[in-house]
This record gives structure tokens, sequence and C-alpha cells, in this order.
């Protein structure tokens, strides 16, 4: 594992060769960036419509906004249709199919082996720590060989609602010379600073974040990767041309505008968290629940997954990850409302 410290990590080294020589799409939107009278460039319908024109290709207005909240530069997003389009590009950006592999370290969200088996690129599976569903560094540092070129770190991570430890995820980053991606999709609702604000200091650093969860905005697929303008350029110029409509970049705009309405959803969730923690420890049949930084618990009860399915039957769906590594006899729940989380527990008390 050599250090990325010690030489300037020379990102166009870790990218696809095929990616590095090829030319992007260049569209019209590209050519001409002014504010035109006449656009009779673009094919597009002349009779205005809220809709009839192609999008910014690039989202300015909305990453200038978020540049300022993040205390990013604009050049240092990448915007997405959700983190998922992020994920999905990272791999198609750095893994050679049949060649390069990712690592992940399990459990953890699904979508980054998802991404992986579509373009045929090999994932590298770690455990997590027992119980406290830390970094095992020792395991990562065994794992890693010469055909990984990115990790997926999950920071807190789902299914198990935990922020690892920042000191060990600081080593990766120092000493892993490929790309070390922080899905930060649940950070809001962690007591922690988003690795976001260390991208001066980690050239390899990619943190994805989502609209989807603490802005109530799953429906709109709105997801951030934060990474050196480097990077950033890659992810571009692999992309959809127009890969965030006009709709999502008004309504993101609009979105940004009112922060406080996200942080008040989010200290409303932080607090009936803790409710719902305690209200679950008074339940015979729950065994433990873990600490959460997320907006969800992972809680094991007895026979999960009747459990499951008696909830179900009752109307009320949370997730059966029992069958998950390290994850035995877990359920994962959402924190609802204060009301919806009464209904959950009422009907556990009825079991
Ligand atoms: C929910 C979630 C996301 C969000 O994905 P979107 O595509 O932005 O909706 C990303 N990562 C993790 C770990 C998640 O749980």
């Amino acid at each position: 594992m050599s250090s990325p410290k010690n030489t300037v990590l020379d990102i166009q080294s870790l990218v696809r060769k095929n990616i590095l020589n090829m030319k992007p799409y260049a569209s019209a939107r590209d050519e001409f960036k002014g504010e035109a009278e006449v656009s009779l460039d673009a094919n597009e319908n002349p009779y205005p419509t809220p809709f009839n024109r192609y999008p910014d290709p690039l989202q300015w207005d909305v990453k200038e906004k978020l540049a300022a909240l993040k205390g990013v530069m604009p050049q240092q997003i990448f915007l997405g249709n959700g983190s998922d389009e992020g994920i999905d590009l990272i791999i198609r950006a750095f893994c050679e199919p049949h060649q390069d592999s990712i690592l992940i370290t399990e459990p953890t969200y699904g979508m980054y082996s998802v991404c992986a088996d579509v373009n045929a690129v090999n994932v590298q599976r770690v455990l997590l720590t027992p119980e406290t569903f830390d970094l095992d560094l020792d395991a990562v540092v065994n794992k890693i060989d010469a055909s990984t070129k990115v990790m997926f770190l999950c920071s807190p991570n789902n299914p198990t609602g935990n922020l690892l430890s920042r000191e060990r995820v600081e080593t990766m980053l120092n000493q892993f010379a490929g790309i070390v991606v922080i899905d930060e999709a649940y950070i809001d609702f962690a007591n922690s600073k988003s690795f976001a604000l260390e991208l001066s200091r980690y050239p390899n650093l990619i943190v994805l974040q989502t609209f989807s969860k603490a802005w109530g905005l799953a429906g709109l697929r709105l997801g951030m990767c934060f990474a050196s303008e480097a990077i950033i350029n890659v992810l571009n110029k692999i992309k959809y041309p127009y890969n965030v409509n006009i709709q999502t970049q008004t309504l993101a705009l609009t979105a940004l505008d009112n922060v406080a309405q996200k942080e008040a959803w989010v200290n409303a969730i932080v607090s009936d968290r803790a409710t719902l923690v305690n209200a679950l420890l008074e339940l015979p049949l729950v065994e433990h629940v873990y600490p959460s930084d997320a907006n969800f618990v992972l809680a094991k009860v007895r026979d999960a997954h009747n459990t499951y399915k008696y909830l179900m039957n009752k109307g009320i769906i949370v997730r059966d990850r029992s069958r998950v590594a390290l994850c035995d006899g877990c359920l994962r729940i959402t924190v609802g409302t204060p009301q919806e989380n009464k209904q959950l527990i009422d009907a556990l008390k009825t079991l």
C-alpha cells in the first residue's frame, strides 16, 4: 500500500485509459454559455413552456448555493440523479472491467456491489468489527491488492447506523493509494463534521451526500459528490449531458433557501430517535438496539423474520436485515413521525 502523501497523487494515473483518452460529448449548452437573445442551436421547441429549453448541464446556480453551504468550491461539486449516479460513475471512471476491484466493508449499502457487478468490476469484501461495526484496519489492509482502485466507506453506515471512527477513516485516506469514497448520506443526523471539509488534505477523497434523507427530497433524485476539481472533471466528462433536469435544479434551489426547515426536521428526528430507542428497549422482545448516528436504528429482536411479517400484516413496514452479515436477528427501523413510531411500539407490545 503506497502512500499518496509521499508523491502528489496523480488522479489521471488512476483513471481508466479509455476515459482519459476519449473526447466528451459537447452539447449546444457547452459551446455557448451566455444569455442569448435568439437560441437556434439546440433544436428545441421555440414556444415557451417551463421546460422547452435544456437545463444547465453543470447546474452552476445550484452548485454556487451548495458550495457556500458546504464550505467547498463550486468546481469541487458533482450533482447527479441521486447519489446512485455518483456511485456508478466513480466505478466506471476508475475501474477497468474484468480487471480492477472495489473494496467494501460489510454490512453496508447494497448499491456499491450492484454497480460493480453491472460494470463487471470485482468486489473485495471485508467485514466491519462485530457489534461495534467499525473499520477493521488490519483486515482492510490485508485485502487490498494491486487491483483495488476504489474503497467505499459508509459513515454513518447503512444498515448499522453508526459513524466509522474518524481516525481509522483518516488512516485509510493517508495510506490507500486509490480513491476513498465516504458515503455521508446520513451525516446530517450525526454529531460529526463532514469529510467534505477535508478535500484540500486528501486528493484521493470523494464524499457522497444526498437530498434524499435529511432534506426530504427522495422523490426528486439529487445526489452530491464533493472531491478535488480533477476528480469532478472526470465525472463530468462521462455523465449524461443533461443528467439533472430543470425541475430538480429549481426545487433544489428552493430547498437550499430554506436550510432552517431541513435543520428543524433533523432536530425533530434526532430527538424522536431517542424516544423510539427508549420505547424499544422496554419491550421484552427487543434484545438490543445499536447506537445510531442516522435516521434509523438497527434493533436485535427475538425471532426477527416473524416479527417483520407480523408488522407487515399490520401495515407497518420495516427492513428485515436478519440475514445480512453481522446483523443476525436484526430489523432496521426508520424513525418516523411520533405518531408512526407510537404505532410501531403499540403493535410490538401486542405481539
Ligand atoms: C439512502 C442512501 C443513499 C441515497 O441514495 P440516493 O440515490 O441519493 O437516493 C446513498 N447511500 C446510502 C448509504 C444510503 O443509505
